[in-house]
This record gives C-alpha cells, sequence and structure tokens, in this order.
C-alpha cells in the first residue's frame, strides 16, 4: 500500500469501528468481517467477486490498524491531511492541502529541494516520509536545519524591568559532542556505513507511486552503525554547548512574562537560521514603588495640616531626584494625584504616569502646646456630629 492509501482509505469505517477503538475491538471487528468475506466461506465466487475485494480491503485495514506503529502513522497522516486530499494528485507541483504552506513534491520524495522549505513538515513528519536524499552515505545532512529554541530565564530589579536593561544569559543547547565530533564512535574508530540500509537510513516499506519509507531499523535512521561507541555521548553523537548571550530586555517588562528575542536561540545547521530564545522574566518587587500597567504607583504621607491647608510636598521618583506635587486645601486621605511622565516607559519611548496616593497621618503623640492648639480647633470646628446623617440613613433603611 502506498501513502496513498493512507490519505484515501478510511480503515475505521472499513471495519466498522470508531478511531478511538482498542486494538482488541479492532480485533473483534476483524475477525467478524473476516469471517464473513472469507473465500472460504463464500464457495463459488470468483476472485474479482465483491466479497474478495471486501476481504482484502478488510485485510488491509486491519494490517495497519493492528499494528499500533503503523496505526499511529496513519492517524497523524490523516490528521495533518484531513481525509478525502483533493489536490494530492497534483503532488510534486506546489499543492496545498488544509492551508500547510509545503510542497508535496519535497515531502513524498520528490523534486524540489529547496533549504527550508519543507523543514517545518519533515520535522512534523519526524522521518515518516523519505526526504528525497537528504541524507547522504556519509550520515550528514546537508539540509539547511533551523536552530532549535530555548527557554531562559532572568530576575530582574524593578528598575531594570520599567527602564529597560541588557542582561547576560548562560544558554545551554544541544550539539555536536565534542569528543566524537558528533560520530558517536571512540575517538581513534570510525563509524561504517549501515548494510542494511547501505547508507541512505531510510527502509522502504511498500512503493506505490509514491516512496513511503521509515527509518531503517538496524540505524535508526542515521545510515551508520557504531561498533565502539564514544564514552563521552554514549554513542549518540550528541553533546551540549554552553555560551553567553547579551539580550536586550525592553523596558516595561512584568513579572512572569515570556519575551521572545528572535534569531538569539541555538544557531542553524548548514546555513539555516537561527532559532529563537525565549526568556521567562521575574522581577523582584520594590520597597517604595509599585506597579500598575505602565504607570508606577507609590503611597505618601502627608500631615493633617498640609492635607487640611494644602501644601507643595516633595515625591519620590523612580530615578533622579524628587518631583515637587501640589496638593489642594481639603484633600482628603486616599486622593491620588498623577505625575505626568513619570511612570513605566511605553514600546514608542514615551512614558506612563506615577500615580501618588496621598495618606493622611494622625500625630501619635502631642505636647502640651499642640494639644491646647487642637482643642481650640475643634472647638471653632464644633459644627455637630459628623456621624449624624450616617445614623439617620442607616436607621431609615
Ligand atoms: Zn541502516
Ligand atoms: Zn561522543
Amino acid at each position: 500500500m502506498s501513502t496513498k492509501d493512507y490519505l484515501e482509505k478510511d480503515y475505521y469505517a472499513v471495519l466498522g469501528v470508531p478511531k478511538s477503538a482498542t486494538a482488541e475491538e479492532i480485533k473483534k471487528a476483524y475477525r467478524k468481517l473476516a469471517r464473513q468475506y472469507h473465500p472460504d466461506a463464500n464457495p463459488g465466487d470468483s476472485g474479482t467477486s465483491e466479497s474478495t475485494a471486501k476481504f482484502k480491503e478488510v485485510s488491509e485495514a486491519y494490517d495497519v490498524l493492528s499494528d499500533a506503529k503503523r496505526r499511529k502513522e496513519y492517524d497523524e497522516a490523516r490528521a495533518l491531511f484531513g481525509s478525502g486530499l483533493g489536490g494530492y494528485a497534483g503532488a510534486g507541483g506546489g499543492t496545498r492541502a488544509g492551508g500547510f504552506p509545503f510542497d508535496l513534491g519535497d515531502l513524498f520524495g520528490g523534486t524540489a529541494q529547496q533549504p527550508g522549505a519543507g523543514e517545518r513538515i519533515g520535522d512534523i513528519f519526524g522521518g515518516l516520509f523519505n526526504r528525497g536524499g537528504a541524507t547522504r552515505p556519509g550520515g550528514t545532512t546537508t539540509r539547511a536545519r533551523r536552530g532549535q529554541d530555548i527557554e531562559s530565564e532572568v530576575t530582574l530589579s524593578f528598575t531594570e524591568a520599567v527602564e529597560g536593561t541588557t542582561v547576560s544569559l548562560r544558554l545551554t543547547s544541544s550539539s555536536s559532542c565534542a569528543a566524537c565530533a558528533g560520530t558517536g564512535a571512540k575517538a581513534g574508530t570510525t563509524p561504517r556505513v549501515c548494510p542494511t540500509c547501505e547508507g541512505t537510513g531510510a527502509a522502504s516499506r511498500n512503493l506505490g507511486n509514491f516512496a513511503f519509507s521509515e527509518p531503517c531499523r538496524d540505524c535508526k535512521g542515521r545510515g551508520l552503525l557504531v561498533d565502539d561507541p564514544c564514552p563521552v555521548c554514549d554513542g549518540s553523537g550528541r553533546g551540549k554547548s554552553t555560551r553567553t548571550i547579551q539580550a536586550r530586555i525592553p523596558a516595561g517588562v512584568g513579572d512572569g512574562q515570556r519575551i521572545k528575542l528572535k534569531g538569539k536561540g541555538a544557531p542553524g545547521e548548514n546555513g539555516g537560521p537561527a532559532g529563537d530564545l525565549y526568556v521567562q522574566i521575574h522581577v523582584k518587587p520594590h520597597t517604595v514603588f509599585g506597579r500598575s500597567g505602565e504607570n508606577l504607583t507609590i503611597t505618601v504621607p502627608v500631615t493633617f495640616t498640609e492635607a487640611a491647608l494644602g501644601a507643595e510636598i516633595k515625591v519620590p521618583i523612580l530615578k533622579g531626584m524628587p518631583v515637587t506635587l501640589r496638593i489642594p486645601p481639603g484633600t482628603p486621605n486616599g486622593r491620588t494625584f498623577r505625575v505626568r511622565g513619570r511612570g513605566v516607559t511605553r514600546k514608542d519611548g514615551t512614558k506612563g504616569d506615577l500615580l501618588a496616593t496621598v495618606e493622611v497621618l494622625v500625630p501619635q503623640q502631642l505636647d502640651d502646646k499642640a494639644r491646647g492648639v487642637l482643642e481650640e480647633f475643634r472647638d471653632a470646628v464644633a459644627a455637630g456630629d459628623p456621624r449624624a446623617e450616617l445614623i439617620q440613613q442607616a436607621r431609615s433603611e
């Protein structure tokens, strides 16, 4: 059977089982249908009869669905393309299916070998389809590969997050093992070409009009066999590389945010583009300032007389000398004042505001003179009970 069969035939429907059927259910359904359509059960039928065709169909469906690995491949192929692929017959050109921008010719071992073009789809299939000679007997892939995306994290001070900063990040990514230069063979030995696949790394299973292949079982798709594995990487050929990069963190990032730095991931192979770097941001809280989106917040204590009489007070800002804020006479506790342009830097370079909330202080200790003046003040403003209305309202509800 060919790849085309995978895309055109609904094996589940053939066996009359749901996609979620267990192995046992599939087996049961197959046995029942096989008994029903088996040539022995239909004496008199010639080889071209309907029941014989049906028996073949059922057997084919069971072959695939009873093999967990092949069933998975089948499901994946169909999930990717959808069932009933209209433009499939045109494979080799720039056929697009399901909105996926790729080249079927590339995918099925055809002609187009544009570096990078079929990469994304190739990754999804993970070697399911023969990649048309991308693997050479030397075991090296000449195709340009995009570098890995890398995850990292950084803890910033409050000010760094508000103003933006440049940080050094130590990044670890996978690369070739340094001890064996990625061959997986112990130093001084060399891998040999796999005799099973003759170095192609691929084993053909069924050839219809299209090459349908899977990684060679003996060499696991590498095309090479290692008799004496490298002790450093256990023969995998893979290692870790660490490098330090300078990453620009834009102004205004917040705690818990994840930012993407394009092209700062692992370098590409064979001229492919670098991957991206994702940085998880942690921001340490500030003892004085808080954040509310693009605004900074601060609570400013004012005395009772400043609030009552009005005053010009000094308010600290995140960077630089304190600014003067004029509070009008009769300012209530909890009122918030806006100091323009002293907040968080926005994307366009402008800044949010500083929101200063006043907290009226009540004198904790009074000397005789202060108490005397306050008592005088009390008598001067003795204009009735401030809670009278509240009590009235509470009663009338
Ligand atoms: Zn092989
Ligand atoms: Zn090694």
